[in-house]
């Protein structure tokens, strides 16, 4: 599969990986939009949000509380950050694997844009 994001969890492709378990892998934006930028991916292909089946339900927590545990880490949980998900072409998606954005480290206006 012609994936990014699966051959960044495949190793296939460099990437600055922050957390890893079985199911999720997090790694550093190759363009960051904040001093800390994020994405946290589950490590199972799904496109877009609008795939995500009720099976998924415990994986999607997964994202979250895995973006809380890195927004800790890096310092900023409770000064506050933004996590954002994209979902198809007016949603702003560039990669079809689902991600969260993580953001934090600097004060975020809404509505975004
Ligand atoms: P989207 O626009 O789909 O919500 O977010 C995709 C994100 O992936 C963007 O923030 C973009 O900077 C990031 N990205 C694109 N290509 C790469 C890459 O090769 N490596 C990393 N680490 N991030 C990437």
């Amino acid at each position: 599969m012609d994936c990014l994001f699966c051959k960044i969890i495949k190793r296939e492709i460099p990437a600055d990986i922050v957390y890893e378990d079985d199911e999720v892998l997090a790694f550093n934006d190759i363009d960051p939009k904040a001093p800390t930028h994020q994405l946290i991916v589950p490590k199972r292909h799904i496109a877009t949000l609008n795939d995500i089946e009720e099976d998924d339900l415990a994986l999607v927590g997964r994202l979250q509380f895995t973006a809380a545990r890195l927004a800790r880490e890096a310092g900023f949980a409770d000064d506050g950050y933004r996590v954002v998900m994209n979902c198809n072409e007016q949603g702003g998606q560039t990669v079809y694997h689902i991600h969260m954005h993580l953001m934090g480290g600097r004060r975020f206006t809404w509505p975004a844009g």
